[in-house]
């Protein structure tokens, strides 16, 4: 019999009765219970509910602690070092088990999911300085760090010595809880280092203001190597949630797709707004055929009026939360319900007020607080810095006073009190001499009615950009010719920006392309407007 079978579960009852006299156990308000201490207790109270489902398996709450907890022993036992873990996979329950095992024997773990390719990979492992990854079948690259497969765990754990619980020494406080890999502007992924202080700030937030409430069911949209995963995994398991994951392939393939949602009683939707207007895209996506859906959660690209609109037509009970924030700052720190009234008031949406312990300000390019500028993060979001790179980290990491603070190259307003996104400080392009950001022109196309979906691609001609198209998705209309549409796009564009800014091309599209993180690949469609095109370094903002 395995080790993980004969898990006393007398033995985690008193270690978690224990926890519980320590720490203050409600949820909401001030929550001083630790995050893994939560999901302990929720293995007490509800042993047999679903932690963690999707098509490549499904773990109980009992299942994932015991689990986790003689992994947990082992690596303790086998690897003295805190160097990160790596974990590889599609969302196998493994990986989650893999997640808590790392940080409940004091290491950091990097997720890292298929879809990722393998030159990528190789590039993480290698600047991680990991000794130790666990990986599904799929994992074929020849390392020279120990690799376990998943179909492992269990005959690894029989070798144990025996379940001292008590000996584990988690991660805490300031130590890094996990690090997720970014798109680096020179090409190399960066290593963002989020400690367990951050993440518990992010999960406190999440159950406190969102109103989210307890024993939900959630959608896992994003691989586990995007942060907005962790929008859904640590506040379902903290508040005894049920995740619902997609794996890479049930995510590119509508067909399979809906049938999925609808049977898996969702309650929070967790994506990116790219991967919902996919689902709008089906006409019975709505509240009829998904009537337990209650709240959206939406994060990590511009979430367009006319698909909030959409939404609301479709779930008019349902709430719906933009959400912003880059992974140096913990998946997000700004949020607002996005409501008739606002929807009414602001053709471009707001990103809403600053989470609690978090502050919030815009420089002016002289370096001056403005109403206007970079958006600059401090607080208790903000991540330690790059893994083994402190010439990037302190490039964009500082401390202000006494708070951590990243500055993120985005660009915002504040206007009535809430924080507007403007773009990215690196979408900037200079066109005949004027200079213009992408993202304005995207913001002004999305604005006319008919498109659903935009991007504008600089076409470059001997190294110098020379034009602009839009790449375009529309919604149903009446032209009958493509020019047609196009005069009347430039016309209602001219009523707002002045003609250098107006695209000379428009092309239409049935969709566009998206990341493997569901956020709109500029890159990919840049490449395919003019395949030998020499995209200013530091577009890809995946
Ligand atoms: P990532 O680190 O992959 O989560 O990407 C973070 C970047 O995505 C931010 O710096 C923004 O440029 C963009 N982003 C995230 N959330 C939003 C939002 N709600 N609206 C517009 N852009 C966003």
């Amino acid at each position: 019999m395995s080790k993980f079978s004969d898990f006393s579960s007398i033995k985690l009852y008193t270690y978690i009765l224990n926890s519980m006299l320590i720490f203050k156990v409600n949820f909401r308000g001030d929550l001083l219970m630790e995050l893994l201490n939560q999901i302990k207790k929720n293995a007490v109270l509800f042993p047999d509910r679903v932690a963690f489902q999707s098509r490549n398996g499904c773990l109980t709450y009992s299942e994932l602690i015991s689990k986790s907890e003689s992994l947990a022993i082992w690596i303790s036992e086998k690897e003295k070092s805190k160097t990160p873990i790596i974990v590889y996979g599609n969302m196998q329950p493994e990986m989650i088990i893999c997640f808590l095992a790392a940080v409940q024997s004091g290491h950091p773990y990097v997720p890292i999911d298929e879809s990722v390719p393998f030159e990528r990979v190789k590039q993480i492992i290698e600047k991680s300085g990991a000794k130790m990854a666990f990986v599904s079948p799929a994992f074929s690259l020849d390392f020279s760090l120990e690799i376990f497969s998943f179909e492992e765990l269990d005959q690894l754990v029989s070798s144990i010595s025996a379940l001292s619980v008590e000996k584990l020494r988690p991660v805490k406080g300031n130590d890094t809880f996990y690090i997720i890999f970014t798109s680096g502007s020179t090409g190399a992924p960066k290593g963002v280092e989020v400690s367990m202080n951050n993440l518990f700030s992010f999960v406190n937030w999440i159950a406190d203001d969102f109103s989210i409430g307890k024993n939900k069911t959630f959608l896992n949209q994003a691989p586990f190597s995007f942060d907005l995963s962790v929008m859904d995994l640590y506040p379902s398991l903290a508040t005894g949630g049920t995740l619902g994951a997609l794996d890479k392939d049930l995510r590119a393939s509508l067909k399979d797709l809906f049938p999925y949602l609808m049977e898996g009683k969702l309650n929070v939707w967790t994506s990116t707004p790219s991967f919902m207007e996919i689902c709008l895209m089906n006409k019975s996506f709505d509240a009829h055929t998904l009537p337990t859906l209650e709240t959206f959660l939406f994060c990590g690209e511009i979430l367009p009026s006319g698909t909030a609109k959409e939404l609301r037509k479709r779930f008019p009970d349902a709430k719906i939360f933009n959400t912003y924030g880059p992974t140096e700052a913990t998946v997000a720190i700004t949020y607002i319900e996005i409501t008739d009234e606002i929807l009414e008031e602001y053709l471009t949406l707001p990103i809403g007020y600053a989470k609690g312990e978090t502050k919030i300000s815009l420089l002016n390019e002289e370096g001056i607080e403005a109403e206007n500028g970079e958006i600059i993060i401090s607080g208790s979001s903000v991540a330690n810095g790059y893994l083994n790179d402190s010439e990037k980290t302190a490039a964009v990491f500082f401390e202000k006073g006494q708070d951590r603070t990243y500055r993120t190259g985005d660009v915002g307003t504040f206007k009535n009190g809430m924080l507007f996104y403007n773009g990215r400080k690196d979408f900037q392009i200079k066109l005949h001499g004027y200079r213009i950001e992408l993202e304005d022109i995207e913001m002004n196309l999305r604005e006319v009615d008919l498109i659903e979906s935009v991007i504008v691609v600089p076409v470059f001609k001997d190294s110098i950009i020379n034009e602009l198209v839009a790449v375009v998705v529309t919604r149903d209309h009446d032209f009958k010719k493509e020019f047609q549409l196009t005069s009347f796009i430039k016309k209602q564009l001219a009523e707002r920006m002045p003609t250098y800014m107006i695209p000379r091309k428009f092309v239409y599209w049935e969709m566009l392309p998206m990341t493997n993180n569901g956020k709109i690949d500029r890159n990919l469609i840049a490449a395919q407007i003019q395949p030998l095109q020499l995209m200013k370094e530091g577009h890809n903002n995946e």
